[in-house]
């Protein structure tokens, strides 16, 4: 089993991974690097498979498109942008379906019409515990994980050397607000059976402890509009838009009180589709995409400002975004003293998000706004969930993914902890590396 870390093991985001078995190869995943795309968004869409990679926006496929033709699969565990977001710019290469769990599907078949290039890949659905046979020697696993999008999946790969696990992005939600927990009883009897290879999520290694509920959040989130609904101001809640889990919670604890608009053009994006798979029930949310729709709703909001719960995007403080917007008092409705601004999120830690942070923090409070941050859970499972996978899946080689050398690292130290050699069955990986097992 041949294993080539093309993307995500220098850093977060850039995700993609292929493994090689007998002569033939199943990519895993095809992501954005998120950092490099900031302030891109426009130009991206014209632009050239080649030159994104170069400028790091797409991982370096390369080393497979040489041996193009022993590609029989690509497979993709999630919707977020630094899993898919290279598809559309990839995939048409490779004369093999694209699979997918089915809200994955829809966000890929949404970037591959964004980005109108050609991209003929059969598409093949699978759902949570289903498996399809790609070749003779390869089928392909979907078990059922928690994350921050719906239908996450963690991907197995049985083949004649053994069962190969692909763990990115993951964590382990007792109590999830959308869809069921993550399928242990499976995890585990897949160890029983035998892992050869575990790449596993490093993004959170570092963070001690588990990763808190989804139903805790929406507890703390009731409690918090329970309390900002007793004064006669404005609401705005911003969160990530793939949340739908989040969204749902909001709707939920929200409960009628007061009229909810989704504002930005990727709330609409994502929402669109998981209410066509019925994750999320929009009747009677008013959503506004594009810059017409989004001034004449808050004109009408402004009318009635005590009435709505305003939900928006840019929780990162991203420049164009809705909530940067109303900071720099940009829309017919005005953010006042005594309004409240409330983060279910937090900041992703990178040099340029912090920055826009504490611009947008700065500008929110000189309008008078209240603000409360962090009321959010991580997707992506702390150090206990880690050690509850390599448990559950024993795996014969540990390699951490999803992360810089310090994340990966992070994640070593814990496997060495469960008992893992450093480069003898648990590897610290670079993008770029080719490995045999
Ligand atoms: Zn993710």
């Amino acid at each position: 089993m041949k294993l080539y870390t093309l993307g995500g093991y220098n850093e977060v985001g850039n995700n993609m991974t292929a493994v090689e078995i007998r002569d033939e190869i199943v990519i895993l995943d095809m992501g954005y690097h998120m950092e490099e795309l900031m302030d891109l968004d426009e130009e991206v869409e014209a632009m050239p498979s080649k030159l994104m990679i170069k400028k790091g926006i797409i991982p370096d496929d390369q080393a497979i498109y040489t041996q193009r033709e022993k590609v029989k699969g690509i497979v993709i565990g999630h919707g977020h942008l630094d899993h898919v977001g290279g598809v559309a710019y990839l995939a048409g290469s490779y004369d093999c379906p694209i699979i997918s769990s089915p809200y994955t599907m829809k966000i890929i078949e949404q970037q591959i019409s964004e980005n109108k290039k050609e991209t003929h890949n059969k598409r093949i659905v699978l759902n949570q515990g289903e498996t399809y046979s790609l070749t003779s020697n390869i089928t392909v696993e979907f078990v059922k994980v928690t994350h921050s999008i719906p239908d996450t999946m963690l991907t197995v790969l049985h083949t004649p050397e053994g069962r190969f696990a692909y763990g990115l992005d993951f964590r382990l939600d007792n109590s999830p607000v959308l869809g069921e927990t993550a399928d242990t009883e499976r995890l585990e009897e897949l160890g029983r059976e035998g892992i050869k290879i575990l790449v596993g999520d490093s993004t959170r290694a570092g963070d001690r402890g588990t990763s808190a509920s989804e139903s805790s959040i929406r507890d703390q989130l009731r409690f918090k509009l329970d309390h900002v609904y007793r004064e006669n101001s404005a609401v705005v809640i911003t969160t990530f838009s793939s949340h739908i889990e989040r969204l749902k919670s909001i709707l939920e604890v929200n409960n009628n009180r007061r009229k909810v608009a989704f504002i930005g053009r990727s709330l609409k994006d994502y929402t669109f589709p998981a209410s066509e798979l019925g994750y999320i029930n929009l009747n009677g949310v008013e959503i506004a995409s594009y810059s017409g729709e989004v001034n004449k709703l808050f004109k009408k909001i402004q009318k009635n400002r005590d009435h709505w719960l305003i939900v928006c995007t840019g929780n990162q403080g991203e420049d164009r975004s809705v909530l940067n917007r109303l900071s720099r008092d940009d829309y017919e409705f005005k953010l006042q003293t005594g309004d409240h601004v409330i983060f279910s999120s937090s900041t992703i830690p990178t040099a340029v998000n912090r920055a826009e942070r504490y611009k947008l923090e700065r500008d929110l409070k000189k309008l008078g706004a209240k603000l409360h941050f962090d009321i959010h859970a991580s997707g992506h499972g702390h150090r206990e969930d880690l050690r509850t996978l390599i448990n559950l899946l024993k795996p014969e080689i540990m390699i951490p993914g999803h992360g810089d050398i310090h994340k990966l690292a992070e994640h070593a130290t814990l496997a060495q902890e469960e008992g893992y050699v450093l480069n003898k069955n648990l590897f610290i990986c670079e993008n770029g590396n080719v490995m045999d097992f």
